[in-house]
């Protein structure tokens, strides 16, 4: 699927190009093109639609997901009952490379995840190391130990294992490369339990 060759080579150019990326996690050696039955929900549309702003490295490899977009998996790890229908709505990631990837990888994985304006992720947490990388729009991540952050196109904010993790989008919208490294790859984001 040339599109899909499209967006690996625009992320592999980012990810290679970005110290933060770089020395979070190696761009993966053993990636294998695989046949992904297309899932479309909502966000779908918002990321084909996405006006967001981007910034110069990170314009090449927006296009791309745009491209990519319709062709991809897409997933939402909650309920309606977790997290409302204006979430479900506005929210949606699919896995570009890893175990279960639009291309096959046993040593790394990385998502492309989309937010809509005012959500708010709750917190959550998971065993992965994790670290997001914004490519369009901004969102204002927080964590326990840390003052809030706003990210902006090209900015990074990782997370430990574990470590509880909140996001919060404004008035537009958040597109993000999400990579995972360390124990936990397979595993999925966790609502923290009051
Ligand atoms: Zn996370």
């Amino acid at each position: 699927m040339s599109v899909l060759l499209a967006a690996l080579e625009a992320a592999k150019a980012l990810h290679l190009s970005t110290p933060d990326l770089r020395d979070f996690a190696p761009w993966p050696v053993d990636l294998q093109v695989t046949d992904v039955t297309p899932n479309l929900i909502p966000a779908t549309q918002h990321v084909v639609d996405c006006t967001a702003p981007t910034a110069d490295q990170t314009a090449d490899f927006v296009n791309a997901i745009k491209a990519l977009a319709p062709h991809a998996s897409w997933k939402r790890t909650y309920t309606e009952e977790e997290v409302g229908a204006e979430f479900l709505s506005r929210y949606g990631y699919f896995e570009l490379y890893g175990p279960t990837g639009m291309a096959k990888s046993e040593s790394c994985r990385a998502y492309v995840g989309y937010w809509g304006e005012n959500l708010v992720y709750d917190w959550h947490h998971h065993e992965a190391e994790e670290m997001y990388f914004a490519l369009a729009g901004a969102a204002t991540f927080m964590t326990e130990e840390n003052d809030a952050v706003f990210v902006t196109p090209g900015q990074t904010q990782m997370h430990t294992s574990n470590q509880p993790h909140a996001m919060a989008t404004g008035a537009g919208p958040i597109l993000t490369y999400i990579v995972w490294r360390g124990p936990g790859l397979a595993g999925l984001p966790q609502m923290r339990v009051e």
